[in-house]
């Protein structure tokens, strides 16, 4: 059985030097590391299970599939979607918000209907409407947020109108750390008949997502940002929506019979996932989540928040540091910027000392807007970081600061 204390041993990466100095991994927020087990059944399945799955009679063909359909059931019970084919398999979050801004607007939307997103969002939440936009003669509304970075609720509620067709809103702010009130923003949503879509790119890895309790209709993560590999991620959906909404592609696997008369599609959740899918992926993705179950969510929460705690203690004497959200309920993220000190330099130089931290606008640009600022330092922090990690990270930033003569 894992802990978080011994969990550090599972990840080899961890103990790679960078510039000769021990690689100290904060930049979680964008992709994670990855443990022995899931690598290990990535390899596996490629030396021992590689067939295509579905339709196949071959055992092969057949172990294959299993496998694949149990990584469904695994991310339905993860999440605790009501059905497993709800769990609709995609390339990441992306796919899956494009995913939906494709077909629920072809279905479900008309000139002059309206989407309500936040100004925290992702480019990847905040594109694919205007893509749609641009297509159907739809139009954003942007939820604001306070200085704190926290969502303007009162706001929120006088941006519907008749038109409002859907809301679409990260859970968790990539910049900001921010844990958005998602059960009662689709609370209100559903209040006046409204759907509402969640981007839990930044959630899944560091809270608890109970699909049926936030009622979310849809929601959506990825799974290299929870210690699973890259391209692959998941769109729950609720049946009723899935059914109502057109495919987004296209291929084999997606149909029931095709002539070229008229082609039928297949029933959920294969209607959304043309193409053989990455079977070997999916089993990868159900391996990091049974990991990140056998830790439990709740211990790696409770570890993180300590390692915020303390990295924001060490870092709030420092003259002139800003930091960039600080929301009442936060992930471990610590967006700041010190003095007049370019991101990007203060990035580079953390980088000489071995430190991992993401620098710039972090796909966010409208909320650059609303910050002020061109793009800050971010440190986002794993289960797997220690406390020393963070002193060390502390420390550096005074080097550099040092460097500059602040
Ligand atoms: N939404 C949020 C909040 C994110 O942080 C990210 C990744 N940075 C995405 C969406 C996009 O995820 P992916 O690139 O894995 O599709």
């Amino acid at each position: 059985m894992p802990t978080i204390q011994s969990a550090r041993e599972d990840f080899p990466i961890l103990s790679r030097t960078i510039h000769d100095k021990p690689l100290i991994y904060f930049d979680n927020a964008a992709t994670t590391q990855k443990p022995r087990a899931v690598v290990e059944k990535i390899v596996n399945g490629y030396y021992d299970v590689n067939a295509n799955v579905h339709r196949g009679v071959h055992f092969l063909s057949q172990l294959a599939t299993e496998a694949h359909e149990n990584a469904r059931k695994t991310v339905q019970g993860f999440l605790n979607a009501r059905r497993s084919h709800e769990i609709v398999l995609t390339r990441g979050t992306t796919e899956a918000i494009n995913l939906v801004a494709s077909s629920f607007a072809d279905a479900c939307m008309s000139a002059g209907d309206e989407v309500i997103v936040s100004v925290m969002e992702h480019h990847s939440n905040i594109v694919p409407w205007q893509l749609q936009a641009a297509r159907k003669g739809i139009t954003l509304k942007v939820i604001p947020m306070n200085d704190r970075g926290e969502l303007d609720m009162e706001a929120y509620r006088e941006l519907f109108s008749e038109r409002t067709r859907l809301v679409s809103v990260t859970h968790v702010s990539n910049v900001l750390g921010t844990v958005n009130p998602v059960k009662e923003i689709i609370g209100e949503a559903h209040r006046r008949d409204v759907p509402v879509l969640i981007d839990g790119a930044q959630a899944v890895p560091h809270i608890r997502v109970d699909v049926q309790d936030l009622d979310a209709d849809f929601y959506a993560f990825s799974a290299h940002k929870i210690y699973g590999p890259t391209g692959i991620g998941v769109l729950y959906g609720k049946e009723e929506w899935l059914d109502r909404i057109p495919p987004y592609q296209g291929g084999g696997e997606m149909i029931a019979t095709v002539s070229f008369e008229q082609t039928t599609f297949n029933e959920l959740p294969y209607k959304f996932e043309a193409g053989t899918p990455d079977y070997i992926g999916s089993t990868a993705l159900a391996e990091a989540l049974n990991y990140v179950s056998r830790l439990g969510i709740e211990a790696i929460a409770a570890h993180e928040h300590e390692l915020l705690q303390y990295a924001v203690k060490g870092l709030q004497s420092i003259e002139g540091i800003r930091f960039f959200g600080q929301s009442e309920k936060k992930s471990s993220v610590v967006s700041f910027l010190v003095g007049d000190i370019h991101h990007y330099d203060m990035g580079m130089l953390l980088d000489r000392l071995g430190i991992a931290v993401r620098t710039g606008h972090h796909c966010a640009q409208p909320l650059m807007q609303r910050l002020g600022i061109e793009g800050t330092v971010r440190a986002s922090f794993a289960f797997y970081n220690t406390k020393a990690e963070v002193e060390t990270f502390v420390e550096s930033v005074e080097r550099v600061l040092k460097m500059f003569d602040k």
